[in-house]
Parts: structure tokens; sequence; C-alpha cells
């Protein structure tokens, strides 16, 4: 199981970024919504898509989510 996060601040295609907690990329804490402990980053995605209306997996932690 992996902990996901969604950071709060949208990227420039007005994405909100879901990354896991061991990425590189992983936004400060003040920047970041916990998403939970998920086996699959297409789970987190789904709760993600609660927060934000425009989602999507990082490329480097989440490649399965990545989409483009
Ligand atoms: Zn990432």
């Amino acid at each position: 199981m992996t902990n996901y996060y969604v950071k709060s601040e949208a990227n420039d295609r007005g994405d909100h970024v879901v990354h896991s907690e061991e990425c590189q990329f992983l936004p400060n804490e003040d920047n970041r919504k916990a998403l939970g402990d998920y086996a699959k980053c297409e789970t987190a995605m789904d709760y993600a898509k609660d927060e934000f209306d425009q989602v999507e997996g990082c490329q480097t932690c989440c490649p399965d989510c990545h989409d483009g």
C-alpha cells in the first residue's frame, strides 16, 4: 500500500497532480491534500477527483495514471 497526495495548486494545464509519498516531486505539506493509502494510483485518482475537477497522475511516480 502507498500513501497518495494531490497537489493543492494546479499546474499550468489546470491539473492537480497526484503523487505517491515517495515521489521526489511530492509537494510540501502546505500545498497538498492526503488522499489515503491505496494499492493502486487509480484508486487515489478517484479520491482526488472528489477534491478537484481536473486531476492527473504524476509522470514519475504514477505513470499508470499519467495521461499523455
Ligand atoms: Zn510524483
